[in-house]
């Protein structure tokens, strides 16, 4: 049986994974295999998901982000899955969860999988509520069969609800929302009406077996995160997060990788003890968190919301975020709230990343501002975190090319541009006339890193078409509109 990342790196190899993920975060392959041996880091790649370019999350590496991608009952079918798969790898997701819980799972799962360059993550708890119509008719034997059946498949990582005992549910009922994981609120319900133990959990070693023999990750869930601000931080959230402790350590027995979830709706004063308690109790297992949303008043913004709590996350401790798109509590997101999303999280990350001394997280920002202050526009829109948003809203006011080296733009005016006036100030006294040298962006470790023209965020992989029973679709006409 072919071993997991976790095992061979104890054993002392360095994978071609880890040699990859070295490249691409300019760090030393030792120093990977160290933090994967130690857990404190995980390559989500499972033995079947041949199309991967393998990436790493760990707090020790770039702050990554994953968009979650999936249809509904009402929305979305194959080729809409993988135009969002395809835009979500677009504007920069690392990781995408399908979370679709609508028609041709199987079908979606599998195309998903096929053309995906970044790890694909399941809640295989939906797939079981659908095959069993009612959540307190899934059966033990009925989750296995599913999680191996999407292991074989090769899905990456997993989010498993194994944390949501049975002891736990009498704290959440003095909650003003209850328990707003939908993995959270299906074992409830499983648990309330058979009077047994969550089979997630009495199951967890089988499904390590499983797991161990794919390299699946863990995503242990946190079915019982606060749905509110005032849900944050309370009883039941922690005893939850202890029995993730545990997991953790069963897990990582098994040779397993894992990685732990976290909130959700968090105020903003609470998110470093947060991050801290997780670190802790897990033994340093990356945490993978929503949001989390630092205020409940901003439904239509909570992409913003979000993403201020995930970048006061990310500067604790934490390794990855799951984007939330402006649709958050309102309906299924398209592709330009998939764009709004990522764009807003990889702020996120990258803030956090450059706060956090992320090694050349901020040449990025140094060589923008040089193109910026030496109006090179064409340098400044390529190197913008979303290029096509930057020239968008430039050319709206100015679109001819004469303006692309215009010592101003629209917002100021010739007459009030700060940065002409500076310039021709320094010009004119003599001394003042260079600011920095510009920034060799190229031999810096920023250029594989986060960087859309070079790095990480590499469509390369992606098909250029995708044919669907017989039809063939390019994705990337899909962005000309966005
Ligand atoms: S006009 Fe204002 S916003 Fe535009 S480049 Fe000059 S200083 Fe910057």
């Amino acid at each position: 049986m072919p071993e997991t990342q976790l095992q061979r790196a104890r054993a002392g190899e360095i994978t071609a994974a880890m040699e990859r993920v070295a490249e691409r975060e300019n760090r030393r392959p030792e120093t990977v295999r160290k933090q994967v041996a130690t857990g404190q880091a995980v390559i989500p790649a499972n033995h079947g998901h041949d199309s991967l370019d393998p990436m790493i999350i760990g707090r020790e590496f770039s702050t990554k982000v994953n968009a979650n991608i999936g249809n509904s009952d009402t929305t979305s079918g194959i080729e809409g899955e993988l135009q969002k798969l395809h835009t979500a790898v677009h504007y920069g997701a690392d990781t995408v969860m399908d979370l679709s819980t609508g028609d041709n799972l199987d079908r979606i799962r599998t195309a998903n999988i096929e053309h995906s360059p970044v790890p694909v993550g399941t809640v295989p708890i939906y797939e079981a509520v659908k095959r069993a119509k009612n959540p307190a008719d899934i059966t033990r034997e009925l989750l296995l069969e599913i999680i191996e059946k999407q292991a074989t498949q090769g899905v990456d990582y997993m989010t498993i609800h194994a944390g949501v005992l049975m002891e736990h549910l009498p704290l959440t009922d003095n909650r003003k929302t209850g328990i707003v994981s939908r993995g959270g609120s299906i074992l409830a319900q499983w648990i309330e009406e058979n009077g047994m133990q969550n089979p997630l959990y009495t199951e967890f070693e089988e499904i390590c077996s499983i797991f161990a023999e794919h390299d699946v990750t863990f995503s242990l869930g946190d079915g019982l995160r606060p749905g509110c601000l005032a849900d944050a931080s309370d009883e039941a959230q922690f005893a939850e997060l202890e029995t993730l402790g545990e997991l953790t350590r069963t897990a990582r027995d098994h040779g397993v990788q894992v990685m732990v979830e976290g909130p959700d709706h968090v105020p903003l004063d609470q998110i470093v003890d947060n991050v801290e308690r997780q670190q802790e109790v897990c033994d340093g297992a990356p945490f993978y968190v929503l949001g989390p949303l630092v205020t409940d008043v901003a439904p239509g913004y909570d992409h913003i919301t979000s993403a201020i709590g995930a970048t006061e996350a990310a500067r604790a401790g934490a390794a990855m975020l799951c984007y939330v798109t402006p649709k958050e509590h309102l309906g299924l997101p398209d592709k330009a709230d998939v764009r709004d999303g990522l764009a807003a999280y990889r702020i996120a990350a990258h803030a956090a990343d450059v706060a956090n001394d992320h090694p050349g997280a901020r040449d990025w920002d140094d060589a923008l501002s040089e193109a910026r202050y030496e109006f090179d526009w064409q340098r400044q829109f390529d190197l913008a975190l979303d290029p096509e948003r930057a020239q968008n809203a430039h050319d709206q006011t100015l679109p001819g090319d004469n303006y692309k080296d215009a010592r101003f733009c629209s917002m100021c005016g010739v007459e009030f541009c700060s940065m002409r006036i500076d310039q021709d100030a320094r010009t004119t006294d003599g001394e003042m006339t260079t600011i920095s040298d510009e920034t060799d962006l190229d031999s810096s470790p920023a250029a594989d890193v986060n960087l859309p023209p070079v790095g990480v965020h590499d469509t390369s992989r992606l098909p250029d078409e995708i044919e669907i029973d017989g039809v063939t679709f390019t994705p990337e006409e899909s962005h000309a509109d966005d």
